[in-house]
């Protein structure tokens, strides 16, 4: 393989790539895009400026000694290099988006327009409170919803995504159990966990117990009770669980963590499978992140912001942060500050600098009314429904680590099926790519061997469905047939072949060096 100035791969010194390189490296349409810097050029501008009068600099020695190193394009080639670029993310506006655990649902574009409105997305945090009760209400009528969704008492909507929310719940338990004056510091976490879970718990100082898994990935009371303990802060429990699965011992697991003086902590990223199903405040959760990104469909994934509120049984709701919304009267109050707090509210701290995410809020909000209550219910069902019919198209061919059981809104299969042919879910995971789709989550959750964890989401239709079915079907049946060089080289089309991704993730190259001098490059 041969690599570029930046270590990065070129498709040109491929020669499996196919058999026809083409002299620019592009392939058809995908066009090669080299970083800006390597097609920018000094002198060149997309708008034109006057020469400056004559003028005395008063920088002192800070005045730069050489010129400013940045790309110059026209017009044209910059808005080129933009596009090509957003043309190279694959994204749930161009196909099925099978990542699991991550819900990448259709965002509806009447949500994009409510965020748009300039009575949202012109104010400003530190604008007078009378200025914007409009801001406030809306955040008075998100919160409603979740409570109402949820079965819980408060909510904290500042948090700016799901792992901050677990930070802001676990820091909630915290002071409660600060208030009470007891020495808990372990945080019960199952095997089955997503890694921001016990990262988070580490981070406030607890220490961190993991918690076994049945052979179908999900808890046993037993296994909880057995490690409960006065030094027990909390458990966190994700359900329905990663493996796809409702912890259908939950409301045990929660009295016998009750019982024990601690609290419930529900990773509730997979919301999405049972909103208007149960509410999670009746099965004896205390608090409750909710990824209003994934559940609630506001954009994410490769950088859109998300929103992680929290929310608090009658147990933990004095304890929520500041700000927080309080329903008076007259209408709802935003209190920002420790001197507008009331008896009973004893917030523990503050989580972010102003009220979180507002565009995440107005999308999540206008996505909960234009569907209503039976609508929010029905895209839980038919979640379910899709991730059920995938499983049924493919168990006959692909194996299923918790056995022929009905999932939730994912589906999850082991690598049981490829034993003998030489093909590995990451292969597997790449050949995918090849055939135009994002891979499923892999190696996710890390109970299971070679993990496959397929989400489809309730936006897909059944024919959508049926393609993703027949494709995957294919699929294995080349790994079975002994296809295997399909497998080890995908994926042959896309415009870069296989990364060293662990390097990639641990050691980000973020800045640019010029292969020669700047004065020099710059002559
Ligand atoms: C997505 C996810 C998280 C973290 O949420 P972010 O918004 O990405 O921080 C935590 N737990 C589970 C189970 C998830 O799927």
């Amino acid at each position: 393989m041969t690599m570029n100035r930046e270590g990065r791969p070129t498709a040109a010194g491929e020669a499996s790539v196919s058999a026809i390189d083409t002299f620019t490296g592009n392939r058809a349409l995908q066009q090669e895009e080299a970083l800006i810097f390597e097609i920018g050029r000094h002198g060149t501008t997309g708008v034109d400026l006057d020469e400056p009068e004559a003028f005395t600099p008063r920088l002192g020695k800070l005045q730069r000694r050489l010129p400013l190193d940045l790309p110059g394009l026209s017009e044209p080639e910059a808005v080129r290099h933009y596009v090509r670029l957003s043309q190279k993310n694959y994204a749930i506006d161009s196909g099925l988006y099978p990542l699991g655990s991550c819900t990448m649902k259709h965002n509806p574009r009447l949500n994009e327009k409510a965020a748009r409105l300039p009575g949202f997305a012109d104010i400003h945090p530190l604008q007078p409170l009378s200025t914007v009760p409009g801001a406030v209400e809306l955040m008075a009528e998100l919160g409603r919803w979740l409570i109402e969704m949820t079965g819980m008492t408060s909510v904290a909507l500042s948090p700016k995504a799901g792992a901050h929310g677990e930070l802001c719940g676990m820091m909630a338990i915290k002071a409660a159990i600060e208030a009470r004056g007891e020495p808990r510091d372990i945080v019960l976490v199952p095997e089955s966990a997503h890694g921001t879970n016990p990262a988070t718990a580490a981070l406030l100082g607890f220490k961190v117990v993991t918690v076994p898994a049945r052979a179908d990935g999900t808890v046993d009371p037993e296994a909880v009770k057995a490690l409960l303990s006065p030094q027990v802060a909390a458990i966190m429990l994700t359900n329905p669980n990663t493996c796809g699965l409702f912890e259908r011992d939950v409301v045990a697991i929660a009295a016998a963590v009750h019982a024990a003086g601690a609290y419930f902590y529900c990773d509730g990223a997979n919301f999405n499978a049972i909103v208007g199903k149960a509410k999670v405040g009746e099965l004896g959760v205390d608090a409750m992140h909710i990824n209003l990104h994934k559940t609630f469909s506001t954009p994410h994934g490769g950088g859109g912001p998300g929103a992680g509120p929290v929310v608090f049984s009658s147990r933990l709701a004095a304890f929520a942060p500041l700000p927080f919304v309080r329903i008076e009267a007259e209408g709802p109050v935003l209190v920002e500050d420790k001197a507008e707090l009331q008896a009973g509210e004893t917030p523990f701290g503050r989580m972010v600098a102003f009220h979180g995410q507002m565009g995440m809020f107005v999308r999540a909000l206008a996505y909960m009314l234009s569907h209503g209550g039976n609508g929010l219910r029905q895209a839980s069902e038919d979640a379910v429904l899709n991730a059920n019919y995938v499983r049924a198209g493919l168990r006959d061919v692909m194996t299923q680590p918790s056995g022929d059981r009905t999932c939730m809104h994912e589906v999850l299969f082991d690598d049981g099926f490829l034993d003998g042919t030489g093909v590995t879910t990451l292969d597997f995971a790449k050949a995918m790519i090849d055939e135009g789709y994002h891979p499923m989550t892999m190696y996710f959750p890390l109970v299971v061997h070679g993990a496959m964890l397929i989400e489809p989401t309730e936006s897909e239709s059944k024919a959508s469905l049926d393609l993703f079915v027949a494709t995957l079907r294919d699929l294995v049946m080349k790994a079975k047939a002994g296809d295997v060089a399909r497998f080890r080289e995908a994926p042959r089309f896309a415009p870069r072949r296989r990364l060293d991704e662990t390097r990639a993730a641990r050691q980000p190259k973020l800045t640019y060096e010029r292969p020669a001098p700047f004065e020099q490059a710059a002559e």
